[in-house]
């Protein structure tokens, strides 16, 4: 019936529909909402787009899109891009023998609520992030940028994400620590630590899907592997969270379900 039921969402998979549907929705309604860019979220969109053509692992189609909007983006040298004529930059292109598109459909797999209020975009986003830093830490020298990923994400959410509070919350915890980052293996472990803290937060309230409680992730089934016990307390075994993250976070853990 083309309509994806949260039970087969397999949770140890990555789904090219989640990724998509957060990639349009990113630029497409958010990062175009306002009436014109300028100045800092001006940049803020460049920083975004530009990362995502380094490290977002697409299919061909897509990394043609980020690519395409991306040289766009470079070349519109304003200082104001007005709404009208950025959705039209943000358009599909099919003619010629490299299409460039970004599907515009959105349908949530792995990122599925229970209800429509629940989940989609906001996991989405999250699942983009931690893949854009595992892809960073894989593709790029270690100890060079280490903020690169982490800082993009960190204006994204200050200047587009619609969740008001939920950027506040973010803002505040970059600002406390994300400086601190000096590898990037560390900011794959700096949003892994911090998607947790999030988690704890929110566990029990009212955002939460009844169907999805918010976990401290991954939870042992995932990997057991990245558990111990330190003196009859619970503990990361922060180097298999790493591995897991490689290995979960990589282009050969997305699944192509329900994908346009
Ligand atoms: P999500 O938390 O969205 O996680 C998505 C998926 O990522 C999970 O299904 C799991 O597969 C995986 N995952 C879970 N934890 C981790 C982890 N630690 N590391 C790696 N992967 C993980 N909502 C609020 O109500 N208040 C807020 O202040 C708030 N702040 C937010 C800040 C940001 C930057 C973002 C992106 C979202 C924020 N949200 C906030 C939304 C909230 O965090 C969830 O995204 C939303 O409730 C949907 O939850 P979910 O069950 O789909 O899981």
């Amino acid at each position: 019936d083309g309509v994806a039921h949260p039970l087969r969402a397999d949770r140890s998979k990555l789904y090219m529909a989640d990724l998509e549907s957060a990639l349009h929705y990113s630029l497409r309604v958010e990062a175009a909402r306002a009436s014109s860019l300028s100045g800092a979220q001006l940049a803020a969109l460049r920083c975004y787009v530009g990362t995502l053509v380094k490290y977002f692992p697409g299919r061909p189609s897509v990394q043609t899109y980020l690519q395409t909007l991306d040289a766009w983006l470079r070349n519109w040298t304003e200082p104001e891009l007005p709404r009208t004529v950025l959705k039209e930059a943000m358009k599909n292109n099919r003619d010629g023998s490299h299409p460039s598109v970004l599907p515009t459909n959105v349908t949530w797999v792995g990122c599925q609520g229970s209800e429509r209020h629940f989940r989609g975009y906001p996991c989405g986003l999250w699942t983009i992030f931690h893949l854009l830093t595992v892809q960073a830490a894989q593709n790029g020298p270690d100890k060079e940028l280490p903020l690169e990923v982490l800082s993009t994400m960190r204006c994204y959410v200050r200047h587009f994400f619609g969740c008001q509070e939920c950027a506040e919350h973010f803002e505040a915890m970059a600002a406390k620590s994300m400086d601190r980052v000096a590898s990037r293996e560390e900011a794959v472990l700096w949003l892994w630590s911090h998607h947790n803290e999030v988690n704890a937060r929110l566990a029990g309230g009212d955002t939460e899907d009844p169907k999805f409680p918010k976990l401290q992730w991954p939870p042992p089934d995932l990997c057991p592997q990245c558990h111990k016990e330190e003196r009859g307390v619970h503990a990361w075994e922060e180097p298999a969270v790493v591995a897991f993250f490689k290995a979960h976070f990589s282009p050969a853990n997305i699944y192509m379900d329900y994908a346009e």
